[in-house]
């Protein structure tokens, strides 16, 4: 964990990214090096017994340097007081979720990362958690839907696939003049701080998959919690030194070094997309594209499902595989991959169908990725 009531917020998001673990290093090191020591030597007595965990090391499932500048970074990047780097978007996923108690409920968006329903489902069966389900359009209806026991309403946005934007300003504002107490927890996997801040627009929470667009070189697992709030930081500090689902200094020191580059990252993946979208807007086999107009995410169907196997045989630039966020593109099927836990029936509601592909445009050159699914559609014909 980082406590991190700066004013360095006001520093621009390229800024804040560029100099990430810059200063941390006692010897001035420009890059901060690489701490593989699990433990820390205690200096006296009197500094052990007055042990400051925003400060001190003591063992490094508490925290270590690379760690807690990774934290540091993320919290001010989404405009956060504290954050907490771990070694999934699913450990993020669960740290959040962990003040729930039982006979909670929690309501979520209905389009959402498919682990998420998995974890839910774990919820309800082993720790009695309600689950509902908001299908994003209706701010009066989420109302509705809220009850005294409501704890946490869960969003993700734009939604994963179906690109479903959310207005987290009027969720919150809403969530919360029914009842301040009430979490409301935004998943910022696609956008990331460059695109969208929640807490900075009324959301308690920010969680990530650090595996995507934060680390975006495809090369490591891990996830973030970010808070503003003093109490919530403490209740997941508490559980997060407890259950140690930590990231280890390596992988921190590798999300660290790409933070660095998060923002030409994100305005390149932009800018490749826009221009892969308007390819497949007027491509004869593609039957609808999805794309918010930001980020580097894009899904769309394709008119026959029989065009779907041979367009993802046919890809050569493109790699067929799950994930997202990298340098590389990546294309998938999430009907049968990232989706494929979720019930067929709602699979069926939100347009989850096996003619709808997801691709992760990447920062090769867009002519490169335009002429590869040009020639990989030809394929279908
Ligand atoms: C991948 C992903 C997750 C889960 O993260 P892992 O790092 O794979 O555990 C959660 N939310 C979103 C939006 C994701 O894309």
């Amino acid at each position: 964990m980082c406590e991190c009531q700066n004013k360095e917020t006001e520093l621009s998001l390229a800024t804040i990214a560029a100099q990430a673990g810059n200063h941390e290093d006692e010897r001035g090191a420009v890059a901060l090096p690489i701490y593989l020591s699990s433990n820390y030597r205690h200096p006296t007595l009197k500094e052990a017994i007055n042990f400051d965990a925003t400060k001190d090391y003591t063992y490094s499932r508490l925290s270590t340097p690379n760690r807690r500048a990774v934290e540091k970074t993320l919290a001010k990047l989404e405009g956060g007081t504290a954050a907490f780097a771990v070694s999934s978007g699913m450990a993020a996923v669960q740290l959040a979720l962990s003040i729930l108690e039982t006979g909670d409920r929690l309501i979520s968006l209905d389009d959402l990362y498919g682990g998420d329903f998995r974890y839910f489902d774990y919820l309800k069966q082993h720790a009695g958690i309600e689950l509902d389900q908001w299908d994003g359009r209706s701010i009066a209806e989420l109302v509705a839907k809220l009850t005294p026991k409501t704890r946490i309403v869960w969003l993700e946005t734009p939604s994963n696939p179906t690109m479903k934007e959310i207005d987290i300003q009027a969720v919150a504002a809403a969530v919360h003049e029914y009842d301040p107490q009430i979490k409301v927890i935004v998943d910022n996997t696609f956008y990331t701080p460059i695109y969208q801040r929640p807490l900075l627009k009324g959301a308690d929470v920010v969680i990530h998959s650090a595996t995507k667009y934060l680390s975006g070189h495809n090369d490591l697992l891990g996830g973030a919690v970010v808070v503003k709030d003093e109490k919530l930081t403490q209740a997941y500090y508490d559980y997060y030194i407890t259950t140690g689902d930590t990231l280890d200094s390596f992988d921190s020191w590798l999300l660290l070094r790409s933070l660095k580059t998060l923002k030409v990252r994100m305005a390149q993946h932009t800018k490749n997309a826009q221009a892969v979208v308007e390819y497949l807007k007027q491509a004869l086999e593609v039957e609808k594209v999805l794309y918010p107009g930001k980020g580097g995410m894009i899904s769309f169907y394709l008119k026959e499902a029989d065009q779907v196997e041979r367009l993802l045989d046919h890809v050569k630039v493109i790699t067929f595989a799950e994930s997202l966020g990298g340098i590389e593109s990546l294309i998938t099927i999430p009907y049968y991959q990232t989706h494929a836990d979720v019930s067929v029936e709602q699979r069926q509601r939100l347009g989850i169908t096996p003619k709808l592909l997801r691709l992760s445009v990447g920062l090769e050159d867009a002519a490169d990725l335009i002429a590869d699914i040009k020639q990989a559609l030809a394929a279908t014909r």
